[in-house]
């Protein structure tokens, strides 16, 4: 049998090794050494951010904002249900409640209107996920959030470096946050960002992600002792983590280059397949400017779906779905509350298929996958 297509696997950057036998022979594995300042000046670069602090992951991020957008227990939170748990959790951490509302289509990103009617006097933030790079309609979104004056968190996971008309993904709001775990498009194993654009944020995030201590300052030579000042938890990644993703990072934009090429090839390769069976695919839906995060195709329904990932399966090719709902899940129920009944992101979840999408996948990985795809048919029932 050929060898089985993973659906996703980690980019090797050069220099990863060179940079992590830099800090094991350095007396400084600890974080915030030149590794980290290196990477976070690159992030900076890539991101368009003003300020940004690595961080252990992008959850932990998403725990940050909330400390720094003051989410208070009875405060609620909007966010889609249709995205990963870490947002929610950030919410119910502050015991506050998340509540969810619907994506507006095929984009899977989330429906502003229902944001907008989702805003109560209790409201504090909403964050916002750009699904697979593709940017959520950030000027309306903005303008929902400015009127009912409540934060604006992004999180952009899947979106480094992405753009959208005239925003720079994960700088439109107040605070942004990156994901470097290695099932993304740049990683460090685990890892993550905050991007923090409003610079009243900054001294307060420091401290947050420093046990709650003004260390930033004292290693400044801006206070003479350091003193715990505030909340927060050790959100600073290890040297050793900061050495991978600065090699990364430096390869950013080879690593972008081969995704979309990969991206480009499935676009082009299923379009007339996705018009026969019926599918929509990702390139129908999002426009030129995304980060080639991920490449997808929801079925007509449940059944296509699970038809589609078994027939790849025993093509070798793992192919996957993802987001249970959260509005649905166990915790959703218990910790959170919906508007509306979430409809779209419930058949969206229900028919998607992701298709492996890495930077090291070759010509004839990638024609392996489209062959795959482009052999299953659907079963109708007439
Ligand atoms: C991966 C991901 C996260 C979590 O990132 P970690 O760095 O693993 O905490 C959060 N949100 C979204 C949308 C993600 O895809």
């Amino acid at each position: 049998m050929t060898d089985e297509i993973v659906f996703s696997r980690p980019f090797r950057a050069p220099g990863e090794l060179t940079n992590l036998a830099a800090v094991l022979d350095s007396d400084h594995s600890h974080g915030d050494g030149a590794f980290t300042a290196s990477a976070t000046e690159r992030l900076r670069g890539i991101s368009g951010a003003g300020d940004a602090l690595l961080t252990t992951s992008c959850t932990h991020a998403l725990e940050m904002s909330m400390l720094l957008v003051d989410v208070r227990p009875g405060d609620e939170v909007v966010l889609p249900s249709f995205t990963f748990t870490s947002a929610a959790i950030a919410v119910v951490a502050r015991g506050a409640t998340p509540v969810f509302v619907d994506i507006e289509g095929p984009s899977g990103n989330l429906d502003v209107g229902q944001v907008a009617e989702a805003i109560t006097p209790r409201t504090r933030a909403v964050i916002a996920m750009h699904y697979g790079g593709a940017a959520v309609d950030l000027d309306a979104l903005l303008a929902v959030t400015a009127e009912a004056g409540v934060a604006l968190v992004e999180d952009n996971a899947h979106g480094l470096g992405g753009r959208s008309g005239g925003h720079r993904l994960g700088t439109a709001g107040v605070l942004g946050t990156q994901s470097f775990h290695d099932t993304k498009n740049v990683h460090c194993g685990e890892g993550g960002a905050l991007l923090v654009n409003d610079p009243a944020l900054w001294e307060r995030a420091e401290i947050i992600r420093e046990k709650g201590t003004n260390r930033a300052r004292f290693l400044r030579g801006q206070v003479d002792k350091y003193t715990w000042q505030d909340e927060g938890s050790s959100y600073l990644p290890s040297e050793l983590n900061a050495a991978v993703l600065d090699a990364q990072l430096a390869a950013f934009d080879e690593i972008q280059e081969r995704r979309l090429r990969v991206w480009t090839a499935y676009a082009e390769g299923l379009a007339e397949w996705a018009g026969d069976v019926g599918a929509t695919l990702v390139s129908d839906t999002v426009g030129l400017e995304h980060s080639a995060h991920l490449f997808y195709a929801v079925m007509g329904d449940h059944d296509g779906q699970q038809g589609l990932i078994a027939h790849l399966r025993e093509a070798g090719v793992r192919a996957a779905f993802h987001y249970v709902p959260l509005d649905s899940s166990p915790a959703g129920r218990r910790f959170g509350r919906t508007a509306h009944q979430l409809d779209r992101t419930a058949a969206f979840s229900s028919q998607l298929v992701r298709l492996p999408l890495w930077a090291g996948l070759s010509d004839a990985q990638i024609e392996r996958v489209i062959e795959g795809v482009t052999g299953y048919r659907p079963v109708r029932v007439a």
